[in-house]
């Protein structure tokens, strides 16, 4: 398989938000002709939406998923409420920013509770009522499944099964699934999800590497190239079914590249993705 065009990758702002604000990652991507990107909400209202979402214009980057929304389960009907009219609210953002689809981290374990497949029912009425809103919106959602070491605290769907297996109960219109190689290198039935998911519910493709040993559960994701992951491989299976969207790097390393300047980041990023995605 050939190396990726350039013009296919796309920075997910987390890569370098301990050094940048959204501003200067906006003009970093433009400056290193990274031609994608996915802001974070805290970002956005930080900088403010209109801003955002003319900046990103006036740069004409594609912005390749909004991040994020989800985590739904919640102990009472009040606080699922309060959780839905949150999610309403980053459907609105995504739209504003023309984003390619809603990131959604679905959220795990009710604090205190043991109940995972009552987690898991949450997860499938909060994502149905909230489809309610985005389809007529024409804002797609992507559901994210995490790797299972964060079943208890960030998402209860942990593997690409669970996730079409969603997409089945719910319908497949305006929702899908975003494939990110951290959270389902291990996954025996890879090949067969994808397939199963097809084209039209693979909504975006996160790259970064596992390194080995990792040394902690959140913030210690490895460059492409770093680890253990054959990406190349993994973008192989996804593009054969016919994805045919960005590539986008998405590291969380508090040791390692958010101590790094930022601008050496983002030449790395390019050059790996040109040499291991
Ligand atoms: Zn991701």
């Amino acid at each position: 398989m050939s190396t990726p065009h350039p013009h296919t990758l796309s920075l997910n702002t987390a890569t370098v938000r301990q050094q940048w604000n959204l501003r200067q990652t906006i003009e970093g991507c433009a400056r290193h002709d990274i031609r994608g990107i996915s802001p974070w909400r805290d970002q956005v209202a930080e900088l403010g939406l209109q801003q955002a979402a003319q900046l990103i214009r006036q740069h004409d980057l594609s912005v390749t998923g909004y991040c994020r929304g989800g985590m739904f389960p919640a102990a009472d009907a009040r606080a699922r409420q309060q959780k839905l009219e949150d999610n309403y609210r980053a459907v609105d953002e995504a739209l504003e920013l023309n984003a390619r689809c809603l990131v959604l981290v679905v959220g795990g374990l009710v604090p205190g509770s043991r109940d995972l497949n009552g987690a898991r029912q949450q997860v499938h009425d909060g994502l149905s009522a909230l489809l309610e809103y985005a389809r007529p919106r024409g804002m797609p959602l992507a559901i994210e499944p995490l790797h299972p070491m964060y079943a208890a605290d960030r998402a209860c769907v942990d593997s690409l099964k669970q996730a079409n297996d969603l997409c089945d109960a719910l319908g497949d219109q305006g929702l899908g699934i975003a494939v990110d190689v951290y959270h389902t290198w291990w996954d025996a039935d890879f090949a067969q999800e994808v397939q199963r998911a097809g084209a039209h519910r693979l909504l975006a493709f996160h790259i970064c590497d596992w390194l080995s040993p990792t040394q902690d559960l959140l913030e210690d994701r490895g460059m492409m190239g770093d680890g253990v992951i054959d990406i190349r491989g993994l973008r192989q299976l996804v593009e054969q079914q016919g994805y045919q969207g960005f590539h986008e790097v998405e590291i969380f390393s508090r040791h390692n590249w958010w101590q790094r300047d930022p601008d050496e980041v983002l030449r790395v990023c390019k050059a790996r993705h040109q040499e291991y995605c």
